[in-house]
C-alpha cells in the first residue's frame, strides 16, 4: 500500500476543554497525515450526553482552529452512530461471538473483590459463557459482553511502544451493549475506526490496554485493525504528572495569555517528538519531517519558560502587520484609541523595537499601550517622583520644553534629539535631568523604549499635549493657588 491511504483521526471525549495533551495528540495525528499526504479526521466521542454539551464541543473544534489543526471531512459524532454500533453488536451475537449476561450488580461487586484479593487484572468470569439463556432470572436487563478470546496472546506492534503482546487471560470478556442498550466505548470506537478507514490511532499511551481489546474486537470482526501508536504522557517540568498545578492546562489559556498558535504548534510537537538538537521547528518543516520512528518512549515534559522563548522567536519572526492585528482587539478593550488611525500608527512607529523584547502577545501590547492611553495619564508612583512636586523646578523645566519643541521644523528621532540636547544646554542641566521627567509625562512610567523614538512614535501634537498636561496645568493651579 502506498502512502496516499493514510487516515488519523482526533477522537476526543468533550469534557468543556481541549487540554495540553489532547492538542499534541491532535497535532501529531495532524501532522502524520499531512506528512503522508492522507486525511486526518475529527470524531467527537460524545455518547456522555450531560457532559458532551454545545459549549463543550466549541471549546474543542475554537482550539484546533486556533491552533491551526484543520480536519478533513464532515465531523463525525459518535453519538449519532449508535444504531450502526447496535447493529453491529447484534452480528456479533448472531455469530456466538458474544453473548447476553444477566449478572446482577451484587455478582458483579462480589466478583470485583475476589479479583482485587487474588490480584487479578480479569474481573468479568465469565459465568453466562457457556449459561444456558433459559435459565436467565427475570428482571435482569443482560449486556451483551464479547466472547474474548482465552487462550494465546494478542500482540500489537505499535509504532511508538515496539512490540507489545497481552496474555489473552488477562483480560475479561468486557461489556459491548450496556443493559439500556446503550453501546460502550469500546465497541464504538473499534466500529467507528473501521467505518471511518482509519490507518493509524495515534493517542496517549493510557489507552494501551484498550488497544489490545480493541485488537481482540477487530479480529473478531475479520477486519484490520489501524496500526497503533501510543505517545506517552505529558509531565510537568518537575517531571510530575500534568496537573492544574502546572498552570494552564486548557488551550485556551494560552491565547489569552498572548501565545501564538505556531509557538504553540512548536512547543507541543517538541513534547515526545525531536529531530537532532532542533528546538526551532516551524509548522511547513515539521510536516516534512514528521514520523513516528522519533517519538520519545519517556514522559515529554511540559515547560513555559520553553514556551515563552519559543513564543518570543515566533514574536520576532512576525510581520509588523499580523502583530498589530493580534494586539490591536487586546489593546481597544481599554484604550479605544488603539482601534484608530492615529492609534495605529503610533503602534505600528514602535513595534519594530518593542517586538524584540516581549515574549507574549500580552508583554508586546503592554509595551505598547502607554501610546493609546487617554490623557491626562495616570502616573505611576515612581513615575510622579521624577515629576516632583506641582510647580517645581522639573515641571517648570517641562513647560519650557514644551514651548522649545512646539516649533520644530522636523519631527524624527534625530531632530528631537538635537532639540532637547540643545534645551538641556541651554538650562544647565545634563541630560538625564530632562530625559527622566519627561518619560513619566510622556509614559506615565520610569521606563520606556528610548525617548526619542516614544516622541517620535506619539507625534508632535500628542507629545506637547502630554507635556503640557503634567507641566502647564500644574503651574497654572499652583499660580491660582497663590493668587
Ligand atoms: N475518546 C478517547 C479520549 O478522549 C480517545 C479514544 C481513542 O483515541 O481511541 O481519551
Amino acid at each position: 500500500m502506498g502512502e496516499m491511504g493514510v487516515v488519523t483521526r482526533f477522537a476526543p471525549s468533550p469534557t468543556g476543554m481541549l487540554h495540553l495533551g489532547g492538542a499534541r495528540t491532535a497535532l501529531f495525528n495532524w501532522l502524520y497525515a499531512r506528512h503522508h499526504g492522507g486525511s486526518f479526521r475529527l470524531r467527537l466521542e460524545d455518547t456522555d450526553r450531560k457532559r458532551s454539551t454545545p459549549e463543550a464541543i466549541a471549546a474543542i473544534t475554537d482550539g484546533l482552529s486556533w491552533l491551526g489543526l484543520e480536519w478533513d471531512g464532515e465531523i463525525v459524532r459518535q453519538s449519532e452512530r449508535r444504531e450502526r454500533h447496535v447493529a453491529v453488536a447484534r452480528g456479533l451475537l448472531a455469530a456466538g461471538r458474544a453473548y447476553r449476561c444477566y449478572c446482577t450488580p451484587e455478582e458483579l461487586e462480589a466478583m470485583r473483590a475476589d479479583a482485587r484479593a487474588a490480584g487479578r487484572t480479569a474481573l468479568y468470569d465469565g459465568r453466562w459463557r457457556e449459561r444456558d439463556p433459559a435459565e436467565a432470572p427475570s428482571g435482569i436487563d443482560p449486556v451483551i459482553r464479547f466472547r474474548a478470546p482465552q487462550e494465546g496472546e494478542t500482540a500489537i506492534d505499535d509504532l511508538v511502544q515496539g512490540p507489545v503482546r497481552i496474555g489473552n487471560g488477562a483480560l475479561d470478556d468486557m461489556v459491548l451493549l450496556r443493559a439500556d442498550g446503550t453501546p460502550t466505548y469500546m465497541l464504538s470506537v473499534v466500529v467507528d475506526d473501521h467505518d471511518m478507514g482509519i490507518t493509524h490511532a495515534i493517542r496517549g499511551d493510557d489507552h494501551l490496554t484498550n488497544a489490545f481489546r480493541q485488537t481482540q474486537l477487530f479480529l473478531a470482526l475479520s477486519w484490520q485493525p489501524p496500526f497503533y501508536a501510543h505517545i506517552p504522557l505529558i509531565h510537568g517540568a518537575d517531571g510530575a504528572k500534568l496537573s492544574k498545578r502546572h498552570g494552564a492546562v486548557a488551550i485556551g489559556a494560552y491565547d489569552e495569555l498572548g501565545i501564538l498558535p505556531e509557538a504553540m504548534r512548536n512547543a507541543l510537537l517538541r513534547l515526545g517528538w525531536s529531530h537532532g538538537d532542533d528546538e526551532i521547528i516551524d509548522t511547513d518543516q515539521a510536516i516534512a519531517w514528521f514520523d513516528l520512528d522519533a517519538v520519545g518512549r519517556g514522559a515529554a515534559r511540559f515547560d513555559m519558560e520553553k514556551l515563552k522563548s519559543l513564543n518570543g522567536h515566533y514574536i520576532r519572526a512576525s510581520a509588523d502587520s499580523a502583530l498589530l492585528a493580534a494586539i490591536e482587539p487586546r489593546l481597544a478593550v481599554a484604550y479605544p484609541l488603539a482601534a484608530t488611525d492615529e492609534g495605529r500608527r503610533r503602534i505600528v512607529t514602535l513595534l519594530p523595537e518593542a517586538k524584540t523584547r516581549a515574549k507574549t502577545l500580552v508583554e508586546l501590547a503592554d509595551r505598547l499601550a502607554f501610546l493609546v492611553y487617554e490623557r491626562p495619564l495616570a502616573m505611576a508612583p515612581k513615575a510622579a517622583r521624577l515629576l516632583g512636586e506641582e510647580g517645581g523646578e522639573a515641571r517648570a523645566r517641562l513647560a519650557r520644553l514644551a514651548g522649545a519643541l512646539r516649533p520644530l521644523a522636523a519631527w524624527d528621532e534625530e531632530a528631537l534629539e538635537s532639540a532637547v540636547r540643545a534645551f538641556a544646554e541651554r538650562e544647565g542641566v545634563g541630560l538625564g535631568k530632562i530625559a527622566q521627567p519627561l518619560r513619566a509625562a510622556l509614559t506615565g512610567a520610569e521606563a520606556s523604549p528610548g525617548i526619542f523614538a516614544v516622541m517620535a512614535a506619539l507625534g508632535r501634537e500628542e507629545t506637547v499635549a502630554r507635556v503640557n498636561a503634567v507641566a502647564i496645568i500644574a503651574a497654572e493651579r499652583k499660580a491660582e493657588a497663590e493668587g
